[in-house]
Protein backbone atom coordinates (compact mmCIF):
# COMPACT_ATOMS: atom_id res chain seq x y z
CA UNK A 1 0.00 0.00 0.00
CA UNK A 2 1.30 3.57 -0.84
CA UNK A 3 2.64 5.30 2.58
CA UNK A 4 1.30 9.16 3.06
CA UNK A 5 5.20 9.77 1.85
CA UNK A 6 3.65 8.51 -0.93
CA UNK A 7 6.01 5.29 -2.02
CA UNK A 8 4.51 1.70 -1.81
CA UNK A 9 5.29 -0.17 1.58
CA UNK A 10 4.13 -3.78 2.32
CA UNK A 11 4.19 -2.64 6.14
CA UNK A 12 1.55 0.31 5.78
CA UNK A 13 -2.27 -0.32 6.19
CA UNK A 14 -4.71 2.77 5.88
CA UNK A 15 -8.48 2.17 6.47
CA UNK A 16 -10.15 5.25 4.65
CA UNK A 17 -13.40 3.51 4.06
CA UNK A 18 -16.65 4.92 5.16
CA UNK A 19 -14.91 8.48 6.50
CA UNK A 20 -12.12 6.37 8.34
CA UNK A 21 -8.73 7.74 8.42
CA UNK A 22 -6.99 4.96 10.36
CA UNK A 23 -3.37 4.33 9.24
CA UNK A 24 -0.98 2.17 11.29
CA UNK A 25 2.62 0.76 10.47
CA UNK A 26 2.36 -3.21 10.66
CA UNK A 27 6.46 -3.27 11.26
CA UNK A 28 6.90 -0.73 13.98
CA UNK A 29 3.34 -1.53 14.96
CA UNK A 30 2.12 -0.69 18.24
CA UNK A 31 5.43 0.43 20.32
CA UNK A 32 5.26 2.68 23.37
CA UNK A 33 5.75 6.33 23.23
CA UNK A 34 8.62 7.90 22.68
CA UNK A 35 9.43 4.95 20.52
CA UNK A 36 5.72 4.83 18.51
CA UNK A 37 5.00 4.96 14.74
CA UNK A 38 3.48 8.26 13.24
CA UNK A 39 3.27 8.87 9.26
CA UNK A 40 5.92 11.48 9.28
CA UNK A 41 8.42 8.39 9.70
CA UNK A 42 7.47 7.23 6.20
CA UNK A 43 9.14 10.05 4.80
CA UNK A 44 12.71 8.90 6.35
CA UNK A 45 12.04 5.62 6.48
CA UNK A 46 14.54 2.85 4.30
CA UNK A 47 11.70 -0.03 4.37
CA UNK A 48 11.06 1.13 0.82
CA UNK A 49 13.49 1.67 -0.29
CA UNK A 50 14.74 -1.57 0.39
CA UNK A 51 11.84 -3.47 -0.35
CA UNK A 52 12.54 -1.96 -4.03
CA UNK A 53 15.98 -3.26 -4.12
CA UNK A 54 15.49 -6.83 -2.34
CA UNK A 55 12.29 -8.71 -2.54
CA UNK A 56 13.97 -12.42 -1.20
CA UNK A 57 11.21 -13.86 1.20
CA UNK A 58 13.22 -15.20 3.09
CA UNK A 59 14.56 -11.89 4.84
CA UNK A 60 12.91 -11.10 7.83
CA UNK A 61 12.51 -7.14 8.47
CA UNK A 62 12.49 -5.63 12.03
CA UNK A 63 11.90 -1.92 13.11
CA UNK A 64 12.72 0.31 15.97
CA UNK A 65 12.36 4.27 16.27
CA UNK A 66 15.09 6.32 17.68
CA UNK A 67 15.08 9.45 19.16
CA UNK A 68 18.21 11.19 19.22
CA UNK A 69 19.75 14.90 20.17
CA UNK A 70 16.92 15.25 22.98
CA UNK A 71 14.18 13.31 21.01
CA UNK A 72 14.02 15.84 18.87
CA UNK A 73 15.48 13.94 15.56
CA UNK A 74 13.55 10.88 14.56
CA UNK A 75 14.95 7.86 12.75
CA UNK A 76 14.09 4.26 11.90
CA UNK A 77 16.33 1.43 12.60
CA UNK A 78 16.24 -1.65 10.27
CA UNK A 79 17.91 -4.63 11.21
CA UNK A 80 17.36 -8.07 8.81
CA UNK A 81 17.69 -11.55 9.35
CA UNK A 82 17.91 -14.50 6.43
CA UNK A 83 15.73 -17.05 7.90
CA UNK A 84 16.62 -19.33 5.53
CA UNK A 85 20.16 -19.54 6.01
CA UNK A 86 19.37 -18.42 9.91
CA UNK A 87 21.87 -15.03 9.83
CA UNK A 88 21.88 -11.39 10.45
CA UNK A 89 21.73 -9.91 6.93
CA UNK A 90 24.29 -6.78 7.22
CA UNK A 91 22.58 -4.84 4.02
CA UNK A 92 19.21 -5.69 3.46
CA UNK A 93 19.38 -4.07 0.16
CA UNK A 94 21.84 -6.66 -0.89
CA UNK A 95 20.38 -9.49 1.40
CA UNK A 96 22.89 -12.13 3.00
CA UNK A 97 24.64 -13.29 -0.95
CA UNK A 98 24.16 -17.01 0.05
CA UNK A 99 21.15 -17.78 -2.59
CA UNK A 100 21.96 -15.23 -5.12
CA UNK A 101 25.49 -14.24 -5.10
CA UNK A 102 26.63 -11.64 -7.22
CA UNK A 103 28.31 -12.26 -10.95
CA UNK A 104 32.30 -12.49 -10.55
CA UNK A 105 32.35 -9.67 -12.54
CA UNK A 106 31.00 -7.22 -9.82
CA UNK A 107 33.16 -9.14 -7.20
CA UNK A 108 36.86 -8.58 -9.49
CA UNK A 109 37.68 -12.15 -9.16
CA UNK A 110 38.39 -14.04 -12.26
S1 LIG B 1 7.41 3.59 8.74
FE1 LIG B 1 8.53 2.48 7.15
S2 LIG B 1 7.88 0.35 7.35
FE2 LIG B 1 6.40 1.61 8.46
S3 LIG B 1 4.75 2.02 6.97
FE3 LIG B 1 6.18 3.74 6.88
S4 LIG B 1 7.59 3.23 5.23
FE4 LIG B 1 6.55 1.30 5.81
Amino acid sequence: MRTPAGFDCSYFFGDYYRGKNHEECRLIGNAAPPHNWSKDLCKICPVPEIQRANSCPDMILTATVERRFLGLQKRVVIKAYCQKNNRAVADPHIGCGNCHALPQIFLGEE
